[in-house]
This record gives structure tokens, sequence and C-alpha cells, in this order.
């Protein structure tokens, strides 16, 4: 029987976890199955997503459309080198996405996470100037933004524990607040100011909603403005999507939201409806052309072993297919629906500030003074946990990202558990 597993103990032996501190991290939980919006642990208890696996299987685990599709693709090509060879689902998925990628997107370079999907992103920027002979070597971010673990990527992130002991091979970067609504003027003269004493080669930014600073949503028109002074400065605009990408806002991206639109958009997480790994970073012509060249040396050369491989190509093929579907849609709208029903519920309770949502995405701060009760994080962990749901806060902030195939009733139970954790602080 699968309680005979002994996940936990076996797992200390040779194991290192992500984002762990071993020392003082408890044991970590033996999960041996997955389906729909639930999680199964070898105990055999049961938990509800409630963040879809850090938002990558939105339409459900094991969703036996997509396991069917890429089962099928196993049997027919399961590797192939992508340089020098294509094939059908990378074509096709190609195909799939530009339908639905913001305005202007135009090619499409393939690798394996969220981080690289960045990292080439920041590369392609640095290069575009370097092809066109600019002597621009500095990115621009915001402050509090995070777009993974590589070190482009953590360079452009904000500071934290994550990235703290690296600093000093950072590559050169640039940071601005937020716009809020109110500082935007603020922002735009430091923009304007950065921009005079540096030479800046592209902004890095992840538009609407930093997944990573606990679920921050911003002004869309500030980043309108920001991306506009950017685009007169020939800046290039690397919209890093990997959280909000595939419909998690409501829209296909977050930049659907924006008028100004992206010169690069960064993709991954949900891009596979969590089957396989892969991340995907596209651009549009005019970054194609500075790279498009007699001179070998103008080229992209970068490129990762599993480049396209054609089972994650297959998976997200299928996942784009689920995402367009009018009942893909139908959900996503649902369960915005519900949020905007939890939100009005709870938003005169003292204990609820900040109250935020956009699209399957809500979050809000907990008030409670947290010197007072020690680590409020990993008490509200336990708690969710106890009951029977898989939410994962930062610091007070509590989130749901749960898949968009959650059922109303699954859905009532979050609530219902966040609502618990009001009386215990
Ligand atoms: C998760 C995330 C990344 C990093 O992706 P990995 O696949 O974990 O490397 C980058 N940017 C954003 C916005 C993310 O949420």
């Amino acid at each position: 029987m699968e309680d005979k597993l002994n996940l936990a103990e076996r797992d200390k032996k040779h194991l290192w976890h992500p984002l762990t501190q071993h020392k003082i991290a408890g044991d970590a939980l033996g999960i041996t199955k997955a389906k729909g919006a639930r999680l199964y642990d070898e105990n055999g208890k049961e938990y509800i997503d409630g963040i879809s696996s850090w938002y990558t299987c939105v339409y459900g685990h094991c969703n036996d459309f997509i396991t069917d599709r890429v089962a099928m693709q196993m049997k027919n090509l399961d590797q192939v080198v992508f340089s020098g060879f294509t094939h059908l689902p990378a074509v096709e998925l190609s195909e799939a996405l530009i339908k639905i990628l913001p305005e202007g997107q135009q090619k499409m370079f393939f690798n394996d996470n969220g981080s690289t999907a960045t990292e080439i992103g920041i590369k392609m920027a640095l290069q575009y100037h370097h092809n066109l002979g600019n002597d621009r070597k500095v990115m621009l971010a915001f402050e509090e933004g995070f777009h993974g673990d590589t070190f482009g990527a953590m360079s452009v992130s904000g500071l934290s524990v994550y990235n703290g002991a690296f600093q000093d091979h950072f590559i050169a970067v640039k940071r601005i607040p937020v716009p809020k609504g109110e500082n935007n003027a603020e922002v735009l003269e430091l923009l304007k100011q950065l921009i005079k004493e540096n030479n800046i080669a592209g902004f890095i930014y992840e538009p609407l909603v930093q997944g990573a600073a606990a679920m921050k949503i911003h002004d869309a028109d500030g980043l309108n403005q920001i991306l506009k002074v950017c685009k007169e400065n020939d800046i290039v605009c690397v919209a890093d999507e990997v959280m909000t990408g595939f419909g998690k806002t409501g829209k296909y991206f977050a930049s659907d939201y924006i008028e100004i639109k992206p010169d690069i958009v960064c993709m991954s997480k949900a891009l596979t409806a969590g089957l396989l790994p892969m991340g995907l970073t596209s651009c549009t012509q005019k970054i194609y052309n500075a790279f498009y060249s007699e001179d070998i040396a103008k080229g992209l050369f970068h490129g990762h072993t599993y480049s396209a491989n054609p089972l994650a190509c297959a998976a997200a093929l299928a996942g784009v297919e689920l995402l367009v579907s009018p009942e893909m849609q139908n959900n996503i709208k649902r369960i915005e629906n519900l949020h905007q029903i939890f939100a009005a519920k709870i938003k005169e309770h003292p204990k609820v500030t900040n109250i935020r949502h956009l699209g399957i995405i809500f979050a809000f701060d907990l008030d409670v003074e947290m010197e007072r009760y020690g680590n409020v994080r990993n008490q509200l962990f336990e708690y969710f946990m106890e009951n029977g749901v898989y939410l994962r806060p930062l610091g007070n902030t509590i989130y749901i990202t749960a898949p968009y195939i959650t059922s109303d009733k699954e859905m009532q139970k979050i609530y219902d558990t966040i609502e618990g954790v009001f009386d215990r602080f």
C-alpha cells in the first residue's frame, strides 16, 4: 500500500530541495497522485491545489486530453536535436501561439524553463543593441521583480535571500519602483533620468502582476506610459509572462491589458499545462532582423539540449487548444466571479487588507502583528494543509491561483478554509 512508502524519511538521505533551508524546514510531504484540482499524499489525504502547483497545471492535474496527446506523441517521436531539424509539434505550437500572443510577436525561441526564458529575453535585448553597434549594456527592471534563478534573471530580480550571495556577479541593472497610480509621474521622471545617465538596452517587467513579490498588482496606465518612454528610446521591452501568461489574468496574456505591446515575451509555467518543463521566448520581426545576417557572429548562439522537445510541444499545443475553448474561457470567468463574491464578503473584515484580484488571481494581506504570533506564514501554511487545502502564503499574503477547472464546491472549500484563519490570529 502507498502508506508504506515512507517517502519523507527516504527523501532526507540524498535529496536537496529548492528554496529550502533544510536545517529549519520540516520534512517534505510525499505526494503519490494528482488529478484535477487535487493532490493526494502518501497517507491518502487529499488537498485542493489552490496554487496550481506554482501556476502550472491550470487545466487540472493529469488532464486526460493532454496526457493522451502526449502519450500519442511519445510513441512517434520522443526527442530530436532542434538545430538543423524541425518537427510537427513545434511547428503546430508556433502556429497556435501566434494566434493568441500579444500583437507583433513573430518568432519563437525554445528553452526549458522560466529562468532561461527570461535569460534569453535579456540576451536578445543586449545582443540586439550589440548587433546594431550601439553601446548599450544596462538592463532596467522593477525594484521587486522576480525573473528567475540564473545569473541574468537573478540580476534583474529584486534583491532578496534568493540572490544576495551573487550580487557581485550581476549584469548591470538599474531599478525603478512599480507604478501605483499616485506615483506614476515620479516613476516616469526617474525613468527619464536613468535613460539620460545610462545606456539602457532593455526593460524587463512582469506585466500588471508580480507573483513572487506577493501577488502585487500595479497600475496599467502607469506601465503603459513607462513602455511608451522605453519604445521612444529604442529600449527593448521584455514582458516576463512566465506567471501571468495563459489566461491567469482573465486574458490570454497580461500584456493584452496594456496598449503598448512588448518586443519580447517570456513564457513557461502554464505553457505546458504543468506536464513537462519548457520555456519559450518570442520576439517581433524587428528584434529578429537584428540577428539575421551573413555574419555568423550576429546569430543568437544559445541552445539547450532539450529545446522544443516534441513531448513538451505536444503538451503545450493541447494546453493552448483547451485554453481557447469556450468551456475553459467560461471556467476562467466563473472563478473570476467567485473571487468577486468572496472579495465583497471579506473586505470589511478587520483582519483583511489590500484585497486584489485579476482573472483567477486573488490575494489579500492578513492584518496581524507578525511579532506577536511568531512565524505567521508557517502557521497559515500548516493550518491550510491540515484542512486539506494547499496554499503557499508569502509572508502575511494569502493568495489563490487554483486551476481553472476547480469546481464551485472546491473553491468554496478554499474560501471557507481561508476564513477559518481569521479567528486564529
Ligand atoms: C517562476 C517564474 C520565473 C522562473 O521560472 P522557473 O521555471 O522557475 O525557472 C520567472 N519569472 C516569473 C515571473 C516567474 O513567476
